[in-house]
């Protein structure tokens, strides 16, 4: 079992990233478990249709006997998808919603249930909490991903994930594999990201290009590998998750 957590800044394609590498990886036959680590609960919304699941904490909350069909959605493409989900508005902490939410799967044994081949964690964000580090923290991913533009908030948010996975590598636990970038089309920013690469010592993974079949694939609900499957864009993502599964480094 491959286990790889995506991260980000807010926004920047991890999501949309994220569910087209499941959807690849489920097209080249293997069973993927895609867990959405954000309030916001949307994770998924392009593998089901473009409808929202219920969340494990939504559903914690109407019921303490919970069974595991309950908390995975499995879509059309074949990926099984968990939705953490977060707190009432207003009420509690998101972080410990996701820890919440991790301590039952792993109750209720998901992982040797499903036996899935890969699993993907769609991470919110900043590590700005023990909440949102628990993916890299309590052994549920091996690897780390971070989705980037060239932007500078963007390459920002970069680093303090990276600075965070490998203060916290040095434990044992998740280690950086590279930067994604999702592109913005920005001036020079294939450089830019390149020079951020060099200065976390991290590698540059892939180069995904800004590609309108990524929104209109997302207002049928879909993903592009779904959508739109003889794409270039489809093949880009088709190309990433044959590199994530090979750990290979930089292409
Ligand atoms: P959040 O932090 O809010 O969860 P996110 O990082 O998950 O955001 P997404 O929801 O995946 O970001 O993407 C934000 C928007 O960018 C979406 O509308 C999506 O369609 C668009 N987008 C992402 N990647 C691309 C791309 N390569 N080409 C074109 N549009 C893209
Ligand atoms: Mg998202």
């Amino acid at each position: 079992m491959k286990k790889i957590a995506i991260y980000g800044k807010g926004g920047i394609g991890k999501s949309t990233t994220v569910s087209n590498l499941s959807a690849a990886m489920a097209a080249i036959g293997l069973t993927v478990l895609q867990v959405g680590c954000d309030p916001k609960a949307d994770s998924t919304r392009n593998l089901t249709g473009g409808t929202s699941i219920a969340t494990v904490l939504e559903i914690l909350r109407k019921s303490g006997d919970v069974e595991l069909d309950d908390l995975v959605v499995k879509s059309s493409t074949g990926v099984l998808c968990v939705e953490a989900g977060g707190p009432v508005p207003g009420v509690g902490c998101a972080g410990r919603g996701i820890i919440t939410a991790f301590e039952k799967l792993e109750e209720l044994d998901a992982y040797g249930v499903y036996k899935p081949d890969v699993v993907l964690y769609d991470v919110l964000g900043d590590v700005v909490c023990g909440g949102f580090a628990m993916p890299i923290r309590g052994g549920y991913a091996d690897e780390v991903c971070i989705v980037t533009s060239g932007e500078m908030m963007s390459l920002y948010a970069a680093a303090n994930i990276a600075h965070a996975v490998k203060s916290l590598g040095k434990r044992g636990y998740a280690s950086l594999r590279g930067l994604i970038l999702n592109a913005k089309n920005i001036e020079g920013e294939s450089e830019l990201v390149d020079k951020a690469a060099a200065e976390l010592a991290a590698p540059v993974i892939y180069r995904l290009p800004r590609d309108p079949f990524v929104q209109q694939a997302e207002a049928q609900g879909k993903t592009v590998v779904e959508a739109f499957p003889a794409s270039a864009m489809a093949a880009h993502y088709l190309a990433l998750a044959r590199l994530l599964l090979k750990g290979a480094k930089t292409p």
